[in-house]
């Protein structure tokens, strides 16, 4: 390696032109003409730390300077760099343990350090945020999708009035909830829960329920299990998490700007992991169970929601819009007539 510079004398305002020769181990600092000004071992030379757009010198124990011409010249990194490629050429089993180990970290770094990040993220999170993200969520869908629901007042109140009576009896917090009825077509029968405990149901839910109370008590539970879980947090957090490792493996940085501003929608979209829904489901069943509620009417809202659709709406059966947002539903029986 050559590379021309500068050289400053030590305690002098003495410079002349000049190139530092690196060979192994030994540094050579020649002047212009050739002649041989100082020679030193490359690791008794104090390299300074790179800052972009700024030469990096070489300072020497008698305090002399080399600066070169060339500001991109990165002594260490090269250095450290050079060695590592000359360690990987050399050794095989290195370059297939690297094959190995980075997608195992990355895989770890998902599955289990993202996720445990979350978890107690979900636990530090005050209410405040939530109730921002909230807002957010509920102002998009209210623009795009959400027109007033058609359920008749009476209705609405005694669905209301039979929900917080149960959330009373068991015991669980019911001025953390709100309960709010939206005709949302394109989501077909569905619900929603929001951070801050506010719950959604579509019109098409509180029809194909209206006759078994106790079926939709199993559907709100749910949604009840996800805020109690803090499960838009976790997978908030878990989002932009594997969003940061794309970013980082792909460079794809729009991508992630849209993965943050954007998380209203995206939470709506990426659907709950299958762990939460059946944390969500077990949630409810347990709850239900509490106050003597049997299994069947969890059972029987699932039925009920995998039932074909009319061919209204989007084209799309509704158990298809609803296992977009709650996948898994053959499980989740079966998870539930085992309970
Ligand atoms: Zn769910």
């Amino acid at each position: 390696m050559e590379v021309y510079g500068t050289y400053y004398f030590p305690r002098s305002s003495k410079t002349c032109a000049a190139k530092v020769e690196i060979n192994k181990d030994a540094l050579k600092v020649l002047s212009a003409n050739g002649l041989l000004i100082l020679e030193v071992e490359q690791n008794s030379v104090l390299k300074n730390l790179p800052v972009p757009g700024v030469s990096s010198s070489l300072e020497f124990f008698d305090g002399s300077i080399f600066i070169p011409h060339d500001s991109s010249i990165r002594w260490f990194s090269d250095a450290l760099s050079a060695k590592v490629a000359e360690k990987l050429a050399s050794n095989l089993k290195v370059v297939i343990a690297m094959f190995i180990v980075i997608p195992l970290f990355m895989w770890i770094l998902i599955f289990s350090v993202i996720p445990g990040i979350g978890a107690y993220a979900a636990e530090k999170v005050p209410e405040a945020p939530k109730r921002i993200i909230s807002k957010n969520v509920m102002d998009y869908l209210s623009e795009r999708y959400f027109t007033k629901s058609e359920i008749n007042d009476e209705d609405r109140a005694l669905i209301k009035g039979y929900f917080f009576a149960n959330l009373e009896l068991m015991g669980l917090n019911r001025n953390q909830y709100e309960l709010l009825f939206y005709k949302a077509d394109i989501f077909g029968a569905n619900a929603f829960a929001l951070p801050d405990g506010t719950i959604i149901l579509t019109d098409e839910m509180v029809d194909k329920l209206s006759s078994r109370p106790n079926a939709l008590l199993a559907i709100l539970l749910h949604e009840v299990g996800h805020v109690e879980n803090n499960h838009s947090v976790k997978q908030i957090v878990q989002s932009f998490g594997v969003g940061l490792i794309f970013t980082y493996l792909i460079g794809d940085v729009q991508g992630l700007s849209e993965l943050v501003t954007g998380s209203g929608l995206g939470l709506l979209q990426s659907s709950f992991s299958r762990d939460m829904e059946i944390e969500a489901d077990s949630f409810s069943l347990e709850y239900l169970a509490k106050i003597g509620i049997s299994k069947t009417e969890f059972i029987f809202a699932m039925e009920k929601i995998l039932e074909n659709d009319d061919g209204e709406g989007d084209g799309s059966p509704v158990y298809t819009r609803y296992l977009s947002s709650h996948p898994h539903a053959d499980k989740r029986i079966s998870l539930a007539e085992s309970y």
